[in-house]
Parts: C-alpha cells; sequence; structure tokens
C-alpha cells in the first residue's frame, strides 16, 4: 500500500488542536500553566499542525502561558490565541478582550463569530448587520497587524438549518474581511454526519478560502461528523486529545487522526508520528491525572486485546481476521500475542528519543526491558514521567552508580493550634561523603524536597534553580487484595527545561521520595 502519510509534504488535512482551550473546559480538567507547556512541546513534537493555547481575554493563566510559550521553539505548531469578535458598540481598536488577542503575541489568532440568527438576535441582541461587522472589523484588524486568521463559525450547522442565507452571509463576511480559513463549527454537539457533510459541500461551492471542521460529541458522533466534514471538503479539522471537553467532551483527535491517515488515506501526519498516537494519548491523560480509558477506539489497553478462543485462535492464523488493522501503526499491540520483539523496539525507538545509543542486538536490552515491565507491573507509568524512564535506562545500560544515596530520612508533622509545622531530615551519601540536613516546609513533601535539596547542592549547584512544579497523586487499584498503591507524578523545572518523575509505594511519603530523588538525580546527569 503507497504511504498515505508523508514527512515532508504540504498535509491534505491539517490538525488543530485545543485540548489546551476547549479540552480544559472539560468536568475534571485543570491545566496548570506547567502542564499547558509540557502538553504544548508534546504535542508539537508529535507534529500537530496548529496548537491552540487559551483565551487571553479570558482568564489571567492564559495570559501567562502564552508568555512563557513565547520564549519556546515550537518546530511544528503554529501557536493559536483563541478570542472572540468585538463587542457590540465598542470599536474594534478599543476592545480590550480583542488587544489581549494581539498581546499574546502568536502568529494564528482564532476567533468565534455568530452564525445563528437566534444567537444574534436573542443572546447577542444585536442586529443582523451589527453582527457582521463585528465580524469582519475584527479579522481586518488581525490581518493588518500581520496575523493568520481562522475564523470559527459558531453554531454553524444549526445557524444554517435555520436560515441559510444568512449563515452564508457570516462566512462571507469573514472570507472578505481577510479570513485565511472558516471552520464551521457544530458548538451543541447534535448534528449528523449527513447534514454536516452536506452542509460542508454547501459552503466549499460558496467560499475561496480553505473550510475547517470543529465538532462536539453530545450524540457519540464528534469524530463521525468530523469525517463527513472532511469527506465533504473540509481540510481542517479541530479536536482534543481524548475528547476532552466540556459536557461529553469534544471531537476526539486521537480517534480523528488514524481515521484520516489510514482509513480516508489522507496525508495528516508521518507514520513515526502516528506511531506514537497511544504515548501521546497516555501522556496527556497522565497529565490531566485521569485514568486511561481502556476502551478507546484506536489507542485504550482493549482496542486490540482478544480475548475470545475463537478470536485467538483466528488472529493466530489470519492476524486481519479479527483486526481492522495492524495496532502497531498507531504505537498500540495486540494484548494475546504481545510479542518480545515488539516491546525491543518500541524500547529502542523511546532510547533513541532520550538520547541513548541504544540499537535491538545491545545486550543490556533485555535487562532494560524487563526492568521496566516490572516496574509498570507495580504501577509504574512512564508517559509523562520520561526522566525516570531515562534514568532506568541509563543505570542498567552504563552500568553506573547513581550521584547519590539517600541512607535514610524522617518527616514529622505537628500541629499547635492553628499552625502547621512539617519538618524533615534527610541523610545522603554523596562520593562516600555524608549529608544530613534539616528544613521545614508546607508540608511533607515540600519539606522533604528542601532538605534533600539543601543537602545535594552543595556538591551539584545545578541544583539551585530546580523547583518542584507539581505534585500529582492517583490512588491505584489493589488488584492483590493487598493494601492500594499509590503513584506519585512529580513534574520539575530549572527554568529552562520541564521533566517528569515517577514514584510508587505503598506510602504515598515514600513514593514522593521516589519521584523527588529521580528528579533530582536526572538533573545531575544531565550535566
Ligand atoms: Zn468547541
Amino acid at each position: 500500500m503507497p504511504s498515505p502519510i508523508g514527512d515532508d509534504m504540504r498535509p491534505e488535512v491539517e490538525l488543530y488542536d485545543t485540548t489546551l482551550r476547549d479540552g480544559s473546559q472539560g468536568e475534571g480538567i485543570n491545566f496548570s500553566v506547567m502542564d499547558k507547556l509540557r502538553i504544548a512541546e508534546k504535542l508539537d513534537s508529535f507534529g500537530v499542525h496548529f496548537i491552540e493555547g487559551g483565551w487571553p481575554g479570558s482568564n489571567p493563566k492564559d495570559i501567562e502561558f502564552f508568555a512563557e510559550a513565547k520564549r519556546k521553539r515550537f518546530r511544528n505548531a503554529r501557536l493559536a490565541a483563541f478570542g472572540s469578535t468585538r463587542r457590540k458598540g465598542v470599536a474594534v481598536e478599543k476592545d480590550d478582550q480583542v488587544r489581549l488577542l494581539l498581546e499574546a503575541e502568536t502568529p494564528v489568532v482564532t476567533i468565534y463569530g455568530k452564525t445563528w440568527t437566534l444567537h444574534v438576535k436573542e443572546v447577542l441582541r444585536a442586529s443582523p448587520d451589527e453582527n457582521l461587522a463585528m465580524i469582519a472589523d475584527t479579522i481586518r484588524l488581525l490581518k493588518d497587524h500581520g496575523r493568520y486568521v481562522v475564523y470559527d463559525a459558531e453554531h454553524c450547522f444549526d445557524g444554517y438549518k435555520d436560515d441559510s442565507e444568512y449563515a452564508l452571509a457570516t462566512w462571507q463576511a469573514a472570507e472578505k474581511a481577510g479570513a485565511d480559513m472558516v471552520v464551521l463549527c457544530d458548538t451543541n454537539g447534535g448534528s449528523l454526519p449527513g447534514e454536516v457533510e452536506q452542509i460542508t459541500r454547501f459552503a466549499r461551492s460558496r467560499l475561496n478560502i480553505p473550510i475547517g471542521i470543529h465538532t462536539h460529541n453530545d450524540i457519540g458522533l464528534g469524530t463521525a461528523n468530523a469525517i463527513s466534514a472532511i469527506v465533504g471538503g473540509a481540510t481542517h479539522v479541530q479536536g482534543t486529545i481524548n475528547g476532552y471537553g466540556e459536557r461529553t467532551g469534544n471531537c476526539n483527535l486521537t480517534s480523528v487522526i488514524p481515521t484520516v491517515a489510514l482509513k480516508l488515506n489522507r496525508r495528516c501526519i508521518s507514520e513515526a508520528s502516528l506511531r506514537k498516537l497511544k504515548e501521546l494519548s497516555q501522556f496527556v491523560d497522565e497529565i490531566a491525572n485521569i485514568r486511561h480509558d481502556p476502551r478507546q477506539p484506536w489507542v485504550g489497553e482493549a482496542a486490540f486485546a482478544h480475548k475470545g478462543g475463537t478470536h485467538v485462535n483466528a488472529v493466530q492464523k489470519v492476524v486481519r481476521s479479527y483486526e481492522h488493522i495492524d495496532p502497531t501503526v498507531i504505537g498500540n499491540s495486540r494484548r494475546v500475542l504481545i510479542s518480545d520483539l515488539a516491546g525491543r523496539s518500541n524500547i529502542v525507538m523511546k532510547a533513541h528519543e532520550l538520547g541513548f545509543k541504544i540499537e535491538s542486538d545491545t545486550p543490556e536490552l533485555k535487562d532494560i526491558l524487563s526492568r521496566i515491565k516490572s516496574l509498570e507491573h507495580e504501577g509504574y507509568e512512564f508517559e509523562a514521567a520520561e526522566a525516570s524512564l531515562a534514568l532506568v535506562i541509563r543505570k542498567i545500560l552504563k552500568h553506573e552508580e547513581p550521584p547519590f544515596k539517600i541512607e535514610g530520612y524522617h518527616v514529622s508533622i505537628r500541629r499547635d493550634r492553628s499552625i502547621f509545622v512539617c519538618q524533615a531530615s534527610v541523610k545522603v551519601i554523596v562520593d562516600g561523603m555524608a549529608e544530613h540536613t534539616i528544613a521545614e516546609g508546607d508540608g511533607p513533601i515540600n519539606a522533604l524536597d528542601q532538605a534533600l535539596r539543601q543537602a545535594l547542592v552543595k556538591f551539584y549547584p545545578q541544583l539551585k534553580k530546580v523547583r518542584l512544579a507539581d505534585y500529582k497523586v492517583r490512588i491505584l487499584d489493589s488488584s492483590s487484595g493487598t493494601s492500594a498503591r499509590t503513584r506519585v507524578l512529580i513534574e520539575s523545572t530549572d527554568g529552562k527545561d520541564e521533566w517528569g518523575t515517577v514514584g510508587v509505594h505503598d506510602n504515598i511519603i515514600e513514593a514522593s521520595m521516589h519521584a523527588l530523588s529521580d528528579s533530582l538525580e536526572y538533573r545531575v546527569m544531565k550535566k
């Protein structure tokens, strides 16, 4: 089969990720600025074409994100700030929300505007002409400032069904004002694939600029509607990783991407990236502190698991008999037949990414693989903790002793009326020398972090700038019938780079200590 996806060719379908904006509106999703930066970097290296970072006009966290993101260099993706058209009755130059969009200094700005007369008249309480002027004024101003402008036509399908002439007038107003594309949005998520395809064809026939699609999953058709729009001529698709989003979520890019590449055979992402799809999906869930859904299409643990005896038997004879696609192309694996070979090639690929020289015949590979498997069995997850993974590989590959050893620690918490005092003492050994420190902190983990860092900074001054940026705890299922285990994920930064480490133990303090120690060891090893 000729490859539908090429590395350096222009995509036939552009991928626009809005996990950080629309996705973060989902119940239970709360990204810190650091989380957002890590996800943006991951999306960029994966190869999406646009990353919508947030709405600077809606909250200060997003303003901070764009200020931080300015310092990053993205290799594949263009960063977009999201906002709305100017308010009614206000000159666009005087609109604060539009000003904040420009101040985000992103190459791309996405604005949404009203398509549906119901919204124009009853929600916005504006005249249809005023709404057209709001769309045109805002786009013109953004174009005057050199931005690539994506126009999101809100309630596009509902609006079209109510008054197709007015819907068309809004899209044409955007085109005439200089928008680079019009994105048809199924904001309420209740449209059907057939009508989405038909309305997309209509828009395509009336507009000269590219058409995009933005769907929601309220009746379980978010992905289907996005695919229908692409069949109808859309060349840009917006969605979120794992389908995060308001209510039942946005169209799931984790399903859309492989469907576009492997079922529609449209170029959208490289084959190498596609093989990292499952990893991307798990990474974002880990950062969001959400359990990865085993039944998720394409990337779920169960997506290619064969349990029924006849299925297993048939799959062993002819793989195609019970599988719609080879799971390895999206980084997933067949569960009954999980081969040592597949495990090996995944580790080799990951180790290369982390900068190790390792091949499939490197003698240490077997030990690395079995160590990782046993850690995973204990509850470790490395998708968002690559620094811990790098240490595991390094230790076995280089036969090196760690740069420091924690001999012991003690934590105490005391409450004195309303005042809490947390104190930690840590004893470490570096090059045969013992160092003993005591520190206080806001909580036990913070106190341990302070004490450990104080002990080590004398030997490794590079640790001075390291700080703990985020701390996440997950209680793991206790399948063995013993006590539940705790997984701790720590995100650290030295002001330049961010990295994640993980620890697992029955005891939350011990699990945290593993993750903390890995974080500092990783920074020391990095030189
Ligand atoms: Zn949306």
